[in-house]
């Protein structure tokens, strides 16, 4: 059989269909066959697996999941790719479900439900306008996943795994790292996919944890914390949080808050780890 990771045979299929790429849907079709191999390597995916599969695209990502997994559910938006994914190229994989709707609208623990409530994996070259919303959903809303390995723009790649003092780091990084171990397993130049992208890629893996890394007892309050920390990067965390659209906190209480941590007055939020995120929300709840 025929690869669609070899770009002859992806250029045949879109011809085949008459298929015009839609820049809305962010779709950019991979064409490695070599980057197909990492991105299963680095899930793990195995035959006792049930995997969730975001935007299928035509099913170069899709068939090589149906070869490995137990069962695949894919969810395209794009109702054009649907007839090429179940008349042809997907059409011999009885393990493959596919489900023609947005996935930000699915509601994703009914999902695991109907899967058995078993836990799933995901993976996915991740069209890159939904990439931190779904990441975001499926770990705040602690979907039973077992682990995500996504593709996704360099610079978002980047930003996940940013330790505190780099330019990367900001509220995605604490996020992310709240709620998972993220590893970043490659990069993937523009070449790799049709039509290229303008930006470079990286696959990206994230473990959840069982139990975040530090205590919050108000996690709503400690994330408006980190995303008044770094709504202005230059500020001092003291000038950031008393101007916070959310809900100023007067300057006198974090200063008292810094001091009892240890922490200079003039320090910024790029500074503080996910532990000193905690106790300060903790300090100021
Ligand atoms: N998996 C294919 C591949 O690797 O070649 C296609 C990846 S392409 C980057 C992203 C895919 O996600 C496209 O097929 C696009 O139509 C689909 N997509 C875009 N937005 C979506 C959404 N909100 N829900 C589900 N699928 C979406």
């Amino acid at each position: 059989m025929a690869y669609l990771s070899d770009p002859k045979e992806t250029i045949a299929v879109l011809n085949r269909y008459g298929f015009a790429f839609k820049k809305r849907f962010g779709q950019n079709f991979l064409i490695d066959a070599h980057v197909l191999e990492k991105i299963l390597n680095a899930s793990g995916v195995a035959a006792e697996d049930t995997v969730l599969e975001i935007g299928p695209g035509i099913g170069t990502l899709t068939q090589a999941l149906c070869e490995k997994a137990r069962k695949v559910v894919a969810v395209e938006i794009d109702q054009t790719l649907i007839p090429i994914l179940r008349e042809d190229t997907c059409r011999q994989y009885e393990n493959l479900t596919l489900i023609n709707e947005d996935v930000l609208k699915l509601d994703l623990h009914e999902l695991s439900e109907s899967l058995g409530g078993c836990s799933f994996q995901v993976v996915a070259n991740l069209p890159y306008y939904i990439t931190t919303p779904i990441l975001m959903q499926l770990l705040e809303r602690r979907v039973p996943v077992k682990n995500i390995t996504v593709m996704v723009q360099k610079e978002v790649a980047m930003r996940m795994q940013a330790a505190p003092g780099t330019k990367d780091y900001g509220a995605l990084s604490l996020a992310v790292q709240y709620f998972a171990k993220p590893y970043l397993a490659a990069n993937v130049p523009p070449n790799c996919f049709l039509p290229r992208p303008t930006v470079g890629s990286a696959v990206i893996c994230l473990t959840p944890h069982k139990e975040p890394p530090v205590f919050v007892a108000d996690e709503a309050f400690f994330f408006s914390l980190i995303r008044a920390s770094f709504g202005q990067r230059r500020k001092t965390l003291v000038n950031s949080l008393a101007g916070a659209p959310s809900g100023a906190i007067p300057k006198e209480r974090t200063l008292a808050a810094l001091s009892q941590m240890g922490l200079l007055e003039t320090v910024r939020g790029e500074a503080l780890s996910l532990q000193q995120f905690a106790q300060l929300s903790e300090l100021l709840a």
